[in-house]
This record gives structure tokens, sequence and C-alpha cells, in this order.
């Protein structure tokens, strides 16, 4: 049977599950929001706090329509960040074609024509909390408990939205519940009936989770490490917990892994961007994976451009080079005009001149990131009438994150380099 090109195996054998318990087809669908909205969602929840348990979620009317549509050869909305390579070249879905198409023919054995299927969850995306020691600038409270706290401690809490509702302390408090009882009670399952073939530990930050460390030795005490294949999406600022060595007691047990780990800069700009990390700290826990590795898909670099990033370019071109890595690319996702990390922040005639410059001297994932920002449109280009302002607040809010953490650096001394653009910088008022 011939895959239709736009057909994803994700809604036949993976599933996502937020750190608010917010479920959806994978982490880069973009779908209507159950409780709460997540960045990418295309609108908005109920605000109120009603949990769907996986039993609920995978034979649902939207499951059973995202197939039917999949099936029937449709390109479906829910997907543009693949179809239309929103956030990298290499799409996510080709993931799950690599690691599942050879399921293809069960997929058609196994649906009904309603698009409910027989076939289970093999593949994992649970993001058990939002617990997490970074405040990257990239992130946010739905991401990062640590952000979850900055906001609260200093009354940054927009309480009239009602998509920060699950911050709320009952709500809070009702989620935990859930993940507690519900969430650990599925995972555990697949875990016990030998059904976890792949899982993607993202977070929060997944190597704070104790989740990860109990779950993963349970699964080599099972037996089950042979046939595993684990993704990790980590800041590396842990790789041991209760005395469990991730490489030596965890990952050299199971059939194959690979740790993207994010950095988004080198040395005092990088810490900048990624509040918490010690980037020696992170080199030593990087250089400590490689001595494992087998291959050199094992160990990468992740990285997500952004405004500040862009003067860390060559840097980062360096780093991996030096330690033998590949390096994946990303750009930071703008969704508004006051997401003022983001390049597209540029005007076109500071961001192309530079982004041309930067891409003459990259190659790979960082090249395709850089000269696709030429092909996107910048806030003033995406919204005429709202960039200013999009800007303004969005540049308050950094001064103001800038008053509440301590850096050696600021956003104004990133950009000092690059005379135009702290000229651009500094006239945001
Ligand atoms: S096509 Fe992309 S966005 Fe859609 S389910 Fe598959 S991986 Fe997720």
């Amino acid at each position: 049977m011939q895959k239709p090109d736009n057909m994803c195996m994700a809604p036949w054998v993976h599933t996502y599950l937020s750190p608010q318990t917010e479920r959806r087809m994978c982490c880069a669908s973009r779908e209507p929001a159950q409780n709460f909205e997540q960045y990418i969602d295309t609108s908005a929840g109920t605000g109120k706090y009603i949990p769907v348990t996986l039993e609920q979620h995978w034979n649902s009317d939207h499951m059973r329509s995202v197939r039917r549509r999949m099936m029937a050869g449709e390109t479906l909305p829910e997907c543009e960040v693949c179809n239309d390579r929103l956030l990298n070249v290499s799409v996510y879905r080709d993931y799950f074609s690599q690691l599942f198409g050879g399921r293809l023919d069960q997929i058609w054995d196994s649906t009904d024509p309603d698009g409910s299927t027989h076939m289970r969850p093999v593949s994992w995306d649970y993001r058990f909390s939002n617990l997490c020691n970074f405040k990257c600038r990239t992130c946010g409270d739905m991401l990062s408990s640590s952000w979850e706290s900055e906001q609260k401690q200093n009354n940054m809490v927009d309480w009239t939205n009602p998509k920060n509702a699950w911050m709320r302390n009952d709500i809070r408090a009702e989620i935990s519940h859930f993940q507690d009882s519900q969430i650990e009670a599925e995972f555990s399952e697949a875990v016990e009936q030998h059904r976890v073939e792949e899982i993607y530990w993202v977070g929060g930050e997944p190597l704070m989770y104790e989740q990860h460390w109990r779950y993963m030795q349970r699964i080599i005490e099972l037996g089950d490490g042979e046939k595993l294949y684990a993704r990790y999406n980590t800041n590396l600022s842990r790789i041991a917990y209760s005395g469990v060595d991730l490489y030596r007691d965890i990952l050299t047990n199971i059939r194959d892994w690979q740790i993207c780990a994010s950095l988004d800069g080198t040395g005092v700009t990088g810490e900048y961007i990624r509040t918490g990390l010690r980037y020696d700290q992170f080199l030593n826990n990087f250089k400590q994976g490689l001595n494992i590795a087998t291959n050199t898909r094992q160990m990468r670099l992740d990285f997500t451009l952004t405004l500040p990033g862009m003067t860390e370019v060559d840097a980062m071109n360096s780093l991996a080079q030096e330690l033998g890595v590949e390096m994946l690319a990303k750009v930071i996702f703008s969704f508004s005009p006051d997401i003022v990390m983001s390049p597209l922040a540029l005007p076109r005639h500071i961001l192309d001149p530079w982004v041309d410059e930067l891409a003459g001297r990259s190659a790979g994932a960082m090249r395709d990131v850089l000269l696709q920002l030429k092909n996107r449109p910048t806030f003033a280009e995406q919204w005429p009438d709202q960039y200013q302002e999009g800007l303004r607040k969005g540049k308050a809010r950094v001064l103001q994150l800038e008053q509440i953490r301590t850096h050696s650096v600021t956003m104004t001394d990133i950009l000092g380099p690059r005379p135009d653009v702290l000229e651009w910088w500094m006239k945001i008022a």
C-alpha cells in the first residue's frame, strides 16, 4: 500500500501529552486547545480543567477525523508545521515514517472506516510536568516551573487571560493529581505491557523528572531495553540521579538513543539566552556523552536561532566542528510581534545582509535555517499595523527580565558589536 504524501504515522503510533496534560497528535501539530491554549494551538481552550484520558483521546472524534482525512490523502491544516516546513527543513513526519513506515499495512488493516484504530501508541512524548531548572528566554511558564515561579513571584501573570488559569493554585492541584494518578498509570501500564518502543524525553527538563530514571530502569529490568529507542531534548545540566548515571546505567543498555542537547549560544551569551546554563558544565556533560557514543547521530547540539543568538552563529559552528558533532538548527517560533527574541523582529534591510554574511560561513541545517529567514515575513511585513507596539512590549519584557535575573551581559551588550542592530534596538521605545 502506497502512503499518501502528507499522511503521517504519528496518529497511529504516537501520543503527546503536555505538562498541563493537554493531548495532541505530536508536539508539532497545530490543533485546537482542550483546556489551556499552548503556544502553537489554533484556538483557545475552555480555560477550565477537564482532563482527557488516553483512552478517551485515542479514538476521539478529533483523532478519528484526523485519521480519515490522512487516509483520504488530504493535507491537514493541523500539520502545517510539517507541510510548510515552518520550524526546520527536516520535518517530524519524516522521522515517524523512518521509524514506523513498515507499519503501513497494519494501519490499513487496523483502522475502521470511521477512523478508529485498534493500534495502540508505542511511541511516547509524555511530559510528566513542567519541572525545569532553567528559564530560557525562548521558553515560558508552560514548559518551565522556574519560569512559572518567576512569573508568579513578580506579579507577571496576566490572570485575565483564560489560558493562564492552569497556574491557579486550585487548578494546579487538580493537574498534579491527574498527573500522579492517571498519567502515571497510563505510562506505567505501557511499560509493564512492553508497549514502549520509542520515547521522546522532553520537558520541562526530562533529566529532572524522577519518572525518567524510574521508568528507564524498569524498561531495562523488564528486558525491553534492546527494542527501545530514546530521544532526549535536554539542557544537559544533570546526567545522574540518585547514583544512576545516564550514560553508564541507562543509555548503554538500550537499542539506540539520541541526545539533542539544547544550546543557543556559547559562553555568557549562551548563559543569557538560557538562564540556568553553566556553559562549562554543559560542555563537560556533553563530552562524557561523546565518550560512550557509538555513532555520530547520538550526541547533537540543538540550536534555536534567536536575535541575540545571531551573534553566536560563528561560535556555534566552530563548537560543533571542534566536538565533531552535527548541529540541529531551528528558529524561535514567532506567533506575535512581541517576540523580540526572534530575528524576524529586525527590519528586512538589516536582517538580510546579516543573514547573507552568516549563511556564507555556515553549512547544513544552520545555513538552511538562516536562509529561510529571507523567505519569511518579518514582523513589519506580517503585522504592519501592530508590529511597533509589539516591539515596544517585547523590549519592555526583555528589560524587565534583565532587572529580575542576574547576568553579566544584557541584550544591549550582546547586540553591541553590530552597530546597525544596536541602533535599531535602542530606538525601540
Ligand atoms: S504530520 Fe507533522 S504535525 Fe502532523 S502529526 Fe505528523 S509529525 Fe505531527
